[in-house]
């Protein structure tokens, strides 16, 4: 069987906080508000089932996990954003505009009131980044640790939840596969083998991680 890998990037790593216990599962808690922007070079075919494949596995995870509503924002036809070239060289310039735009987006919405925890934008684009050196492998998202913008291809259904993960602070390092029946990887496992299945959550110490991230929001 042909094993494709492909890779995800974290563009920096910074410290993980302490494990807090969430305090129940308030339900005033502030709920997780993620824009999400559509590239146009997703084919209209795809973007059908597309909440369904690839964002509501992961907000399953985030509501049952952590107790908190996640409430999602699609856009289309966005400009500078679902037209933006992902393939740029300059890999620190696209996630600096993602970053920029999300505060703009959430700044101008309602009452102007944001938080960087859990106010966050991810462009879903349909292709991924081929790398110069041809002994790297194929990239499919990229996202900074505990940042607040990123980009995810379609290329596998675990994309849009590894990059997330590293926006509230995942880490390869605590991610696992996992046996059930049939091996499956964990969100934010570095490389994806499809032979292996996605297990659609985070392992239990991405899991302590996420909850430490989201226990500073009230
Ligand atoms: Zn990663």
């Amino acid at each position: 069987m042909k094993l494709s890998s492909i890779t995800m990037l974290v563009a920096a790593v910074g410290s993980l906080g302490n494990f807090a216990l969430g305090s129940s599962t308030a339900l005033a808690a502030l709920p997780i508000r993620l824009q999400v922007v559509l590239h146009n070079d997703i084919p209209s075919p795809l973007r059908g089932d597309l909440e369904e494949q690839y964002l509501r596995p992961w907000i399953r995870e985030m509501e049952s996990t952590f107790g908190r509503a996640v409430q999602l924002h699609i856009r289309h036809n966005v400009p500078g954003l679902s037209d933006l070239d992902y393939n740029t060289p300059d890999r620190r310039y696209l996630v600096t505009t993602l970053t920029k735009r999300n505060e703009a987006f959430w700044a101008a919405k309602g009452d102007g009131k944001w938080n960087y925890r859990v106010d966050k934008t991810l462009l879903l684009v349909h292709q991924s980044v081929i790398p110069d050196d041809p002994s790297q492998n194929e990239v499919v998202g990229e996202a900074r640790h505990q940042g607040t913008a990123a980009w995810a291809s379609l290329k596998t259904y675990s994309a849009p939840g590894h990059e997330l993960g590293h926006m509230f602070g995942a880490t390869h390092e605590n991610a696992e596969v996992l046996f059930n029946g049939w091996f499956c990887e964990t969100y934010t496992y570095p490389t994806r083998q499809n032979v292996r299945s996605n297990c659609y959550r985070y392992s239990d110490r991405n899991r302590e991680a996420i909850n430490a991230y989201l226990s500073e929001v009230p």
